[in-house]
Parts: structure tokens; C-alpha cells; sequence
């Protein structure tokens, strides 16, 4: 039996969503192909490309590789090429390269920046809609700020260092917002004063981000104002020349950058589809999502792409929620049709909205009533940025926008305002992290030699050593078996955290020093309830308790060693704070040797990078195991052998 085939054209937020219910509401059929078609081998995260442009993060931060996004969809095949056609009667998608028949099809080609036909924009402005867009314009505002820079006519310098943003969307002011966030670092490279770049946000509208609500607008509205962002408003601009701008009163700004955002409309390379279209060129759909005048030919619509009134005159929202709701609806009534069951009508979802402007301020709207500003408003637009990874479930990729918003940034371009991502040198944390490791050496070693000789191996072992069959833990289900009680406990302490000998009649005082003779204070002198319970879990009798001992002695002389060499450091390092955490819940750990802990912390930067192992042995496992499990990223997927 031929197979069922089915392609998705357009790896957006529309296309991976539909595709990945796709592939896990299919993955029980083995008689259904899926393709997916994107001219790029990675997703572009669009809502992040102003980031790009202003220079905040490196391009590859907000590309998604398709291999590591569906290497564990068996039924997925990725092809990189360009869709040039349909062929809605033979049921064929037409690529550049090649040809792919279809039973049904998903097209979620996104959408393109609207000039609205006003002269000059295509020739002399820049758009931003696309990676090439952003990289284009990064290029362009740094060769031009330099070129300004050596410019000695007053007025020309003025024009080339005048950012002109046309459009108050999303788009518009999340760019205006980096530009913003830019400026001080493009002043101090070229060396200019900043306050030389002037940044000008152009609306044809009376108000700006229509789309919020007009208080969280106006706040927006003061933020800019306030940082020195000049807002026109009622100023629809006419004509984009090289050097300037028209706006409709006549008025010619001077600038050599125009960034227009001001529109959206369908994917012009959806024209040649000839399907009917309304407003911005978007294809016409039904509730469920099926092209009009192509409901029999298993054609769907989603994304930006498709038009569908849900309530009159009022079509579906060119944002990513949308996308994504678009994407599943589709999905799910592809596989309705597939299985012979009903299909569902699309219900929009939208959540709210989050606007940034810069990396530190932002404003938001969460279900109508919960209204964000500052440094909330960005919390939340990295959350649902996090969210949006686990919905199409890759953790690699949520570590990524990890790295890369909160440790890898420069110039205090985050909501940490740089405090989680200082760079410093490594190397000097080299003498802490093996002071460390040695620490833990020496006192793993007195577990093991007890109170033998450390130079004579015959006496390890003996009284004291964690190696008899003396149980050491103090916890009271096991001290009837271990005989030593409490003795041995507070010899196991000593293991710790170096301390006292049993049974001194001490008063315990809090401080980090002791004199000889004075009890250091412990952190906890009672084991909590919930944590007694868990320990008696783990070690109910004698037998599982004395392993444990002795395994958590070599654990100990492992991690010592790790941290010596710098191998795993950032592992060992988290491992020593959970022993010191069991440690201290046990009742077996002094406030004295507290510092275990920040010490464990400051070592997990990477110390073992400089003069470590680790420098070596985990860019090593990262290709190794990245290959294996994610198999080969390529630049070209489906077509390449
Ligand atoms: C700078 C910027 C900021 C934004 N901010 C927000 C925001 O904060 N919140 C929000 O909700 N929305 C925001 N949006 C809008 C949001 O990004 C879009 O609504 C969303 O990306 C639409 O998803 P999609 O799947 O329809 O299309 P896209 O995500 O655009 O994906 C379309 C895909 O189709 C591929 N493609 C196109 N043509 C072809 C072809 N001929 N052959 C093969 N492949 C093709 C493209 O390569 C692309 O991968 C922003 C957009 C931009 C540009």
C-alpha cells in the first residue's frame, strides 16, 4: 500500500509546531511520511531578530537546527530547498530541486515586511524580517557609525548618525529598544560621544503599539521618551531616499538608516499558488484551516499566511501564538482526516503580550489583567521564550537561550544587568580549585585511615576509619546496631568538617572560628523530619548503611581528584554542594567549614578549563555526544548524501 504523504512547507513557529504534533500523533502509523521544506536547515526564532541587528547576540543564538529539533521524529524527513510552486491538481510540491508528491499539506510560509508601495523603501530602506534582514543591517549600522565617525562634515555626520524606526509594532520598537542598548558600546568603539546617535521611532498612526493596552503603551511611551527617543507620531513617511526621509507634512529628515516595520503581509512566493487571498495577500482559509476552493485536495493554511476571520472582520493575529494554534489545528485535522475522524474548528488562544525595549525594560499583558513592567516584563518574555522549548520539546535548545541570554552576553545587555555574564579569567580560580580538591583529598583520607598512620598503609583502616564495621552516621535507626553510637558519629564529623573530639562537655557558639577546646556550632543539631525519612529510605538497616559509608568515602576521593585536575569540575563542584547540603542535614557538618559551599559555587565557572582536563575532555564530549545523539548538523538536509 502507498504510503500517506505528507509535507509542511515553512520550519517557523507554525510549521515545527504542526510537524512535531504530526510526528508524535503519527508515530504509531507507519504508513505516513512526513517532509518538511524550509529554504534554510535551521528555524529562525523571529521574535529575537532585532537582537541580531543590534548587535546583542550572534546570529547562530536564535538558529535552530532542524536535525537537533527532530532527530528523535523517525517519521520526519528534513529537506533544505526553496518552494518555488504547487501543483494543486497532481498534488506535488515543486522545489528548486526537486519534486515532492503530497496527500496533504501544510503551508506556513510566514510572512514579509509591507512597504505599502512607498517609494524608495525596496532601494534605500532596510527591513526586518529575516535573518539575511538582520545581519544585513547589523553590517549596515556598524559601517556606518565608523564611516560617521571620520566624517568632519558636521551635518552629514549628523545624518549617517540619525537611526530612523518606521512602525510602532512589536518589530519597531523591540528594535528601537536595542539601538537603544547598542549606542553607548558603538560610541565607545568608534570613539564618539553617544550622545551624537540619535534614534527616532516614526508612526502614521496618533498612537504607538496599538496592540497593548493604553496604559502599558503610554508606559512604554515615557521609557523611550525618557532614555531620549524621539517619537513622531501622525507622521506617515512618503519617500525613503539614501540620505533621508520624507514625511507626508513635507518635512525631510535626514538619515542614512530607515528601518521599515511599519507592515506585514503574506509571503510573496505564495502569489504563484493562485489561491484566493484578502487582506495582505494571506490565503484565504476555512474554521479548519483548509485552503478555500481546496478543501478536497488536503491542503491547509497557518502561520502568518493564513486568513481566517474568526470573528468578523477580525482575522487571525500575525503573532506567534497564533502561529503556533494555527499549527496544531492544522495538525490535528490532518490527522483526523488521515485516522477517519472529525475534524475541529480553530479556537484562538492568546495569552497576552510582551514588548521589550532594550534588554532591562519591557512591558506586558498577560491575560487581560496582569500588567508587567521593567524588569518583570523581561522575566516574563525570557519565560514564555523557555516556554515556547518546551512545547516543542528540546532541552538543548532551551540551555542554549540560557547560555546565550543570561552567561554569554556582553556589555550588561540582559534583565541581570551583566551580573550573570562578567567574563573574568578563569586562571585565577586555578590555586582555589585545587586548595580545594586537596582539601577534599585530606579529608576523604581520614575516612579511610581512621586513626592509623597516613604514611604507614598497614594501620589505615582501623579504629575510626569509615572502613570498619562501625556505622558512623548519626541517625537514630542505626545506632542500636552501630555500638560506637554517637561516638562514631562525632568521629565521622571530624571526616566533615575536621572537628572536636567525642563526647567534649563543649557550649556550642555560632561564629566561623574556634578556639581549641570550644565545640564549633553545627548548622543543624537535629536532622529535619522529611530529610530523617528520606536517609531511613536510603539506608533502612546496618548492611546498606556501611556501604553507603564507604562508598561515599571513594565518592569523595573521586571528586578530590576531579577537582585536582580539573576534570568535570563543573559536576564535582555541584556534587561537593550536595555533600555538604546531606552533610549538614545529617547533623555532621560545622558552620566553620561553611565555606565549602561558595568555594563550590565560584569553581563551577569553568575554572577547569584553564590548566584542567576539562579544557580538552569536554569540547571532546560535546562533538562526541552531540553527534551521537542528535546525529549531523549539515547545512543542507534532505538533498546532500
Ligand atoms: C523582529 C520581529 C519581532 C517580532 N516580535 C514578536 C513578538 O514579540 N511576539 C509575537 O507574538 N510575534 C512577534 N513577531 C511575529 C512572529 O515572529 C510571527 O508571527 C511568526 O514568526 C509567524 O510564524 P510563521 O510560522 O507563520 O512564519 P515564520 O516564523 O516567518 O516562518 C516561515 C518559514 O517559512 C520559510 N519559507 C518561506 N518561504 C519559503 C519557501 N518559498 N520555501 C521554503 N521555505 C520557505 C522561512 O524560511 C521560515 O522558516 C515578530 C516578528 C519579527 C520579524
Amino acid at each position: 500500500m502507498a504510503k500517506t504523504k505528507i509535507v509542511v512547507v515553512g520550519a517557523g513557529y507554525s510549521g515545527v509546531f504542526g510537524t512535531k504534533t504530526l510526528s508524535k500523533k503519527l508515530k504509531k502509523n507507519p504508513d505516513v511520511e512526513i517532509t518538511l521544506i524550509d529554504r534554510h536547515s535551521y528555524q529562525t526564532m523571529m521574535t529575537e531578530l532585532h537582537e541580531v541587528a543590534g548587535g546583542r547576540v550572534e546570529p547562530t543564538a536564535i538558529q535552530y537546527d532542524l536535525q537537533r529539533l527532530f532527530c528523535k521524529r523517525k517519521n520526519v524527513t528534513l529537506v533544505t530547498d526553496n518552494v518555488t510552486n504547487i501543483d494543486k491538481e497532481n498534488k506535488v510540491v515543486i522545489t528548486e530541486n526537486g519534486e515532492y508528491p503530497f496527500d496533504y499539506i501544510m503551508l506556513g510560509m510566514g510572512g514579509e515586511p509591507n512597504d505599502f508601495g512607498t517609494p524608495g523603501v525596496k532601494e534605500n530602506g532596510f527591513t526586518l524580517w529575516s535573518m539575511e534582514d538582520s545581519i544585513k543591517l547589523r553590517k549596515h549600522i556598524e559601517a556606518t557609525v565608523k564611516k560617521a565617525a571620520l566624517e568632519p562634515d558636521a551635518a552629514l555626520r549628523k545624518a549617517m548618525l540619525t537611526f530612523v524606526v518606521c512602525g510602532s509594532g512589536f518589530t519597531g520598537i523591540e528594535m528601537v529598544g536595542e539601538l537603544l542598548d547598542w549606542k553607548d558600546r558603538l560610541a565607545k568603539d568608534n570613539k564618539i560621544t553617544a550622545d551624537e546617535i540619535s534614534l527616532l521611532v516614526v508612526e502614521a498612526a496618533p498612537t504607538i503599539l496599538n496592540m497593548l493596552d493604553r496604559n502599558d503603551a503610554g508606559k512604554a511611551e515615557r521609557f523611550m521618551v525618557k532614555k531620549g527617543i524621539q517619537i513622531l507620531k501622525n507622521s506617515p513617511i512618503v519617500e525613503v531616499a539614501a540620505d533621508a526621509i520624507t514625511l507626508k507634512n513635507g518635512e525631510k529628515i535626514p538619515t542614512h538608516t530607515l528601518i521599515w516595520t511599519a507592515g506585514v503581509q503574506a509571503n510573496s512566493d505564495a502569489k504563484v499558488f493562485e489561491m484566493e487571498s484578502a487582506r495582505a495577500n494571506r490565503l484565504v482559509a476555512n474554521e479548519f484551516l483548509q485552503a478555500k476552493g481546496f478543501e478536497d485536495k488536503g491542503v491547509y493554511v497557518v502561520g502568518d499566511l493564513v486568513y481566517y476571520e474568526e470573528f468578523e472582520n477580525t482575522p487571525t493575529p500575525q503573532i506567534v501564538q497564533a502561529a503556533e494554534g494555527t499549527g496544531h489545528c492544522a495538525a490535528m485535522n490532518i490527522v483526523a482526516e488521515v485516522n477517519g475522524t472529525d475534524k475541529h474548528a480553530y479556537k484562538g488562544n492568546y495569552q497576552g503580550f510582551m514588548v521589550s525595549i532594550g534588554s532591562k525594560y519591557g512591558v506586558a499583558c498577560l491575560f487581560e489583567k496582569i500588567h508587567l513592567s521593567g524588569f518583570m516584563a523581561i522575566l516574563m518574555k525570557h519565560m514564555i521564550n523557555l516556554k515556547y522549548f518546551l512545547d516543542i520539546r528540546s532541552g538543548y535548545y532551551a540551555f542554549q537561550y540560557v547560555m546565550h541570554e543570561f552567561f554569554h552576553i556582553k556589555d550588561e545587555r540582559n534583565v541581570a544587568r551583566g551580573h550573570s555574564s562578567r567574563y573574568g579569567n578563569v586562571l585565577w580560580s586555578v590555586p582555589l580549585r585545587v586548595f580545594y580538591g586537596l582539601m577534599w583529598l585530606v579529608e576523604s583520607m581520614k575516612k579511610v585511615v581512621g586513626e592509623g598512620d597516613y604514611l604507614k598503609p598497614s594501620t589505615w583502616f582501623g579504629q575510626g576509619s569509615w572502613f570498619t564495621d562501625n556505622v558512623v552516621f548519626p541517625f537514630p535507626w542505626l545506632q542500636e546496631a552501630a555500638t560506637s553510637g554517637a561516638s562514631g558519629a562525632a568521629e565521622a564529623t571530624t571526616g566533615a568538617s575536621g572537628a572536636v573530639e567525642a563526647g567534649a562537655e563543649t557550649v556550642a557558639h555560632f561564629g566561623l572560628s574556634y578556639a581549641y577546646g570550644e565545640e564549633p556550632m553545627m548548622v543543624f543539631d537535629h536532622m529535619p523530619k522529611w530529610f530523617a525519612s528520606v536517609m531511613e529510605f536510603m539506608m533502612p538497616n546496618k548492611e546498606v548503611a556501611l556501604f553507603f559509608q564507604k562508598f561515599m568515602t571513594i565518592f569523595e576521593i573521586l571528586i578530590a581528584l576531579a577537582l585536582i585536575a580539573g576534570l568535570f569540575t563543573w559536576l564535582a563542584s555541584a556534587s561537593t554542594i550536595a555533600l555538604v547540603a546531606a552533610f549538614c542535614l545529617s547533623g555532621m557538618f560545622y558552620w566553620v567549614n561553611i565555606w565549602f559551599i561558595p568555594v563550590a559555587f565560584a569553581l563551577m565557572n569553568g575554572s577547569g578549563r584553564a590548566v584542567g582536563l576539562d579544557k580538552w575532555v569536554i569540547p571532546w564530549l560535546q562533538r562526541t555526544l552531540g553527534k551521537w545523539w542528535y546525529g549531523e548538523t549539515k547545512s543542507i538536509y534532505g538533498r546532500s548524501k
